[in-house]
Order: C-alpha cells, then structure tokens, then sequence
C-alpha cells in the first residue's frame, strides 16, 4: 500500500473521531470499532493491475512498458480516474492518485469511486502510432475490468482527448454489442465528449479561488479578528486590494485557469507569473495571457524560452529559472504542474499566503503542515480541481441518455455543483480551526462512511 495514501487516510479519518456528527447513532464502543473498519477499508486500494505492455516501435524492435490502473473504491458508484503518461509513474503513485479520487468524487456527490492508471513513459519520446499501440495495448490488457458501470477512466497528465478517443474504439471492438459511451470519458466532442470538459479543470480551479475570495471578503472582518497575530501583514490584511498571482504549469490545465484569472478579473488581481518545464516568466506589471496563450498553441505547448521567442509572442516579461516560481514574493500561488512540487527542501521560500492545488498532491503532507501552520491558507486539491472529474460525470449521463448540453449549460452545471460544495465547507471553515484540507477530508469520509454504516457494511 502506497505509505502517502495510508498518511492522507488516516489522517482524514483521525479528525473525524473529534466530530460529533460522525455516525452519531452508535455508541462510543461501536463508533470506536466502526472507526477502525473505516481506516483499513479506506487506507488500502480494493484492486492493484498492473502489465507490462509489449510495444513494437517504428524501428522494429519491441520494447516493455509498466502501466497501471489502480481501483481504490467503489462505494459511491463505478471506479473512476485519468490515466496518465509519464516517465515518473509508479504503483504507489497511482494508488495515492487513486485514493484522492475517491475522496474527490465523496467531496463533490459525484456518483463515481476512486481509480487511476498510468503508463511509464515520457509520450514526447514515442511516435503518434506508437502512442496509439500503447493505447490499444492498455485497453487490450484491461477492458475485463473496464466499462461504463465499472472502472471510467479519463485523460490526466500526458493525455487527452486524442488517447481517449483511441481507447474508446479499441474497448468498442473488444467488447462488441456492450455500452461503450461511457466507458472512458474526456473523448473528443465528435465522439461523444462533452462541450468544455477540455477546460473544466482549469476553470473549475479559478472558480474555486473566486468564490473563496468573494466569502473571504464577505466574511473577513470577523474572520480575521480571530487570526490577526497570523495573517498580519500579508496578503489578506489587504484582500480588497489587487492581488498579485503566479501559476506554476501551464498545460492543459495551468493555461486555462490562467487565462480564466485574466478574463474575469473581478478583484482587478493581476497575473505576474507563469512557468512551465523550462523557465518561469515574470512581469509584476502583469503578463499578457492571451498572447502567451496564442504562442503556446503553436509552440508545442512550451512557453517561450528566449528574448527572441518573446518578441514573436509580443509578450513582455523576465525570464527566470523555472522553480523561481515558488519563492516569488506573490499573495497566491496556483500549483497546477505535478504532485510533490512545495517539500521540505523548498517550502521556506514560499512567500505566497493562499495557495491553490490545481494539481494532484503538489504539496507533500509535511510542508502542508508547516505552511497551514504559518497561517498559509491551502486550498486542496479535492476540492479546487474536481472540475474535470465533475464534467467527466456529466459526459457519462450524456452518453447514455445520447443527448447533450451546450457549452453554457455545462459551466453552469459546473460551478453550480462546485458551489454547492463550497457552501458546506466554507462557511465551517470561516467559523473553525481546521484547515480547509481537513474539513474538505471530514466531509468526504463522512458521506463514505454514512453510506457504508446503511449498507451494514461498517460495524
Ligand atoms: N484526471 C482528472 C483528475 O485527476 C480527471 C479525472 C476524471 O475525469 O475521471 O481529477
């Protein structure tokens, strides 16, 4: 079992204990042994798949590829997760992946468990046909455990679209006769995907961030009366001014909630950074994200890495080392790359007092404790990037009703259920100690376990 996932359960289920609400119906006796029922049923993935797929290459030799997929829970609904591709995945990673979805899809109602599944390798080095044979393979080697009503997977970092699509029509020729819609969402919109799943992640995190301002705002004088020695000084003794904000990752994700934080500025906040794999650009006048954008559509997905490639996106900025994106002196910084980015090598240099994990993990448990402690507000993961796994259950009802929203009626579903979440979490964690992370995992394991307590599973 993946020692992270473990930390992140136990640690969810330790603050439920001191919750009155937790199963309230039992008596301390039995509340203590449901408790424990709950840690090893939570604390360990139900299914670990793992193959080693054979690839013919385009120079005729064949090579072996480790890849993943890790079923951690299927109380709520079917299993549900990305798949992703990249040369760092590992089991314990995935099952760590795994166990945020499931507690990701409780937090939000989302009728899905948790699973994810990887694939090690870095796609940038392989071929469009052979991405395309390890796509086949994957499904080749999983679609027993695959399907509409049983494991849903999705795109994650290194994928998209183009794989799902690809992954789809081999599960549609394996399984002949059988549901297939609903069998990998994130597809392409000619394929049955749903209008603005592209983007849901990124707006879904920009949402996030603007609707915890907007209740900050609503709710600071009182709230900030009871932290004053904490937040003193930094950026949210001054929320009603302009914020300054930097996004580390510009993919997929990064980009768009960027550019969402550019294009509904009602905080008049102003983006001075962005990075990617290679550099980190800044302008504390505030960076031209469009523009950035445009040059990133033709680039290959990287933002400039020179003077001269500046001048051909017409963007003004400084361009810095790439990990100089942590320490800038920022009031928020959105974490929208990979897990584990802010440890605790780096997490001294952080200046930024909200950051928001539009990224899987990209704060180790250690520097969350030692950042929440200075007064950091973090705004997890679960609950900031749940976007995409939200659109991902709305592409999964059009599919099998084969009728589909427009692109407006998608966001407002989207920030509609978003805000539904915020409404219960914010308003508990303006009027409690807890950081936000917790009550997000209180929440959470609270709805698992009522359903498992009325299904006579938890005694
Ligand atoms: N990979 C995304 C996530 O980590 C989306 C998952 C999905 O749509 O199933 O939330």
């Amino acid at each position: 079992m993946a020692n992270s996932t473990s930390k992140i359960v136990q640690e969810s289920l330790e603050a439920l204990l001191d919750d009155e609400s937790f199963l309230p119906e039992l008596t301390d006796e039995t509340r203590e042994k449901a408790f424990t029922s709950l840690v090893s049923i939570l604390s360990t993935p139900n299914h670990v798949n793992k193959s080693y797929l054979r690839i013919a290459l385009e120079n005729g030799k064949v090579t072996r590829v480790p890849s993943f997929r890790v079923q951690h829970n299927n109380i709520l609904g079917p299993y549900k997760g990305g798949i992703r591709f990249h040369e760092s995945v590992n089991e314990d990673e995935v099952a760590n992946l795994a166990s945020l979805m499931t507690l990701k899809n409780a937090l939000h109602e989302v009728p899905f468990g948790g699973g994810k599944g990887g694939v090690v390798i870095n796609p940038r080095d392989y071929s469009v046909k052979e991405l395309y044979m390890i796509c086949k393979k994957y499904v080749q080697y999983f679609n027993e455990i695959l399907g509409p009503d049983k494991d849903i997977p999705a795109p994650d970092v290194g994928t998209g679209d183009r794989e799902m699509d690809w992954m789809m029509g081999e599960y549609k020729s394996i399984q002949p006769g059988r549901p297939y819609r609903g069998s990998f969402t994130g597809k392409s919109v000619e394929n049955g995907g749903s209008l603005g799943r592209r983007e849901a992640t990124g707006k879904g995190v920009y949402f996030t961030f603007r609707y915890m301002l907007h209740n900050f705002v609503k709710d600071q004088k009182k709230w900030l009366s009871e932290r004053k020695n904490i937040f003193a000084g930094t950026a949210l003794d001054h929320i009603d001014k302009t914020l300054s904000l930097a996004f580390q990752g510009f993919g997929n994700v990064g980009s768009v909630a960027a550019l969402e934080a550019f294009q509904c500025n009602h905080l008049n906040n102003k983006i001075v950074a962005v990075s990617d794999r290679n550099v980190t650009l800044y302008n504390s006048d505030g960076l031209d994200i469009p523009g950035l954008v445009k040059f990133t559509s033709n680039s290959g997905g990287d933002l400039p890495v020179d003077e001269e490639q500046l001048k051909e996106a017409d963007v003004k900025a400084t361009i810095k080392d790439r990990d100089d994106v942590l320490s800038l002196n920022v009031d928020v910084l959105f974490l929208v790359a990979l897990e584990n980015q802010v440890y605790q090598e780096n997490m001294k240099e952080v200046k930024a007092s909200i950051i928001v994990e539009g990224a899987n993990a990209p704060v180790t448990s250690g520097a969350d404790k030692y950042l929440s402690e200075k007064g950091v507000i973090i705004v997890p993961d679960i609950l900031a990037n749940a976007g995409g796994v939200i659109v991902s259950y709305f592409e999964w009802l059009q599919g099998r009703e084969t009728q589909f929203f427009s692109e407006e009626e998608v966001f407002k579903r989207l920030f509609d259920k978003m805000k539904e979440t915020f409404d219960t979490i914010f308003p508990q964690f303006f009027g409690d100690p807890f950081p936000l992370r917790q009550n997000c995992y209180i929440h959470a394991v609270m709805k698992i376990s009522t359903i498992l307590y009325k299904q006579g599973k938890l005694y």
